[in-house]
C-alpha cells in the first residue's frame, strides 16, 4: 500500500512503529486493521506534537468509508496500552496524546487561558525530583511535571487568570 505522506520528520520511522503496533496487538490477540493502521499513519500525518482524541477524528472528516468516533477512541487507548502514545491528562476533561516513540522525555507548561502546550527539559529540575524521590526512600520510574498558567501571548493581552 502506498504512504499518503512524505512530508513527515524522518526520525519518525513509520513502518517501525505499524510493527511495534502490530506485535503488540498480536500479544493481545488483536489485528492490525486498516481502521487501526489508517488511525496511526494520521497521526503521524497530522504533524501536531500534542492533540486530542476530536483533533483526531477531525481529521476522519471526509474519509469513506467512515471511520466513527468510537473507532478512534478506542484506537487511542491501545495506542497508549501498546506505548506508542504518551496520554497525558491537562486539566479537567481535557486529555492530549503525544508519540512517545524516539521523543525525548520533557515536561509541560500549560496555558489555561488558550491551551498553549509548551515543553521544557530542565536537567536541575530532574535531579531534584530524583532527590525528593530518594529522599522518601521512593524509587521513580517516571514522572509528569506539569506547571498551568498564563502563556506569554495570553499574558500580554492582560490575561491575568
Ligand atoms: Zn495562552
Ligand atoms: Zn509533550
Amino acid at each position: 500500500m502506498a504512504r499518503s505522506s512524505t512530508r513527515k520528520a524522518p526520525s519518525i520511522d513509520i513502518d517501525g512503529l505499524l510493527g511495534k503496533f502490530e506485535s503488540f496487538l498480536q500479544r493481545k490477540s488483536l489485528k492490525l486493521t486498516t481502521q487501526r493502521r489508517k488511525i496511526l499513519e494520521k497521526i503521524l500525518e497530522m504533524d501536531k506534537t500534542h492533540f486530542t482524541a476530536d483533533d483526531l477524528v477531525d481529521q476522519f472528516r471526509n474519509e469513506r468509508p467512515r471511520v466513527s468516533k468510537a473507532t478512534v477512541y478506542r484506537a487511542l487507548s491501545v495506542l497508549v496500552e501498546a506505548e506508542i502514545l504518551e496520554e497525558h491528562q491537562f486539566g479537567d476533561s481535557y486529555k492530549v496524546y503525544e508519540l512517545s516513540e524516539g521523543r525525548p522525555h520533557h515536561d509541560h507548561l500549560i496555558c489555561t487561558n488558550c491551551g498553549k502546550i509548551l515543553e521544557f527539559f530542565n536537567e536541575e529540575m530532574e535531579k531534584l525530583q530524583d532527590k525528593v524521590a530518594k529522599g522518601n526512600g521512593f524509587h521513580p520510574t517516571h514522572h509528569s511535571q506539569k506547571i498551568y498558567g498564563i502563556c506569554a501571548a495570553c499574558w500580554g493581552k492582560g490575561v491575568r487568570a
